[in-house]
């Protein structure tokens, strides 16, 4: 009887050439190809930490950025996302005050402030207090309040109105906070766009 002995054969991982499998490592056909090997590995391995290094230093950086912001800023940007995005909301609307249809351009009018910031900075980013206001009603007529709470209690209803001229809860926001709002102001205009 012949006796023969079967080695297992593999397919080299370097080069794809077929050989026996002498070890029970072996996953190449040669030293040549253990060499390519490695190298790649070693390659892919620095490639790694190298991007892993990148993303420490971004990190780093976007950290010091944050602490450089001010929160007088990050309610400035806040406001002027939530403000961009009340435009776009009430596009084709009227101006919430006078009625006058607001213009086709988009700062061609404001979103203008049912309760002022100034005075009720708990709601400046409430949605029902903040409307498409023309220019004329929001910078020489003071906001003509007393045309926007007629118009504003047909747009969210009276309960709606009353419930914003009762809401003095105060609210603070922390630097995370308003970024947040600005992110979510610029997302939810881009919904609209
Ligand atoms: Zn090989
Ligand atoms: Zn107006």
């Amino acid at each position: 009887m012949k006796q023969s002995r079967k080695l297992p054969k593999r397919k080299c991982r370097w080069c794809g050439a077929e050989f026996e499998k002498l070890r029970p490592l072996q996953i190449v056909c040669s030293s040549a190809c253990a060499i390519s090997l490695n190298k790649r590995k070693r390659e892919a391995a620095n490639k790694k930490a190298q991007a892993e290094a990148k993303r420490r230093e971004r990190a780093v950086i976007k950290a010091r950025r944050h602490a450089l912001e001010t929160k007088p800023q990050l309610t400035k940007r806040a406001q002027a996302a939530f403000n961009a995005f009340i435009r776009l909301r009430d596009k084709h609307q009227s101006c919430i005050s006078c009625g006058n249809p607001l213009p086709d351009t988009p700062n061609g009018y404001d979103a203008g402030h049912y309760r002022s910031v100034g005075s009720a900075p708990n709601l400046r980013f409430n949605e029902n207090n903040c409307h498409g206001q023309c220019k004329r009603c929001n910078n020489y007529l003071s906001g003509n309040h007393v045309n926007y709470r007629l118009r504003l209690a047909e747009r969210i209803g009276l309960e709606a109105v009353e419930k914003l001229e009762s809401d003095n809860k105060p609210l603070h926001y922390t630097k995370d906070d308003l970024r947040q709002i600005e992110r979510l102001y610029k997302e939810k205009r881009r919904e609209l766009l």
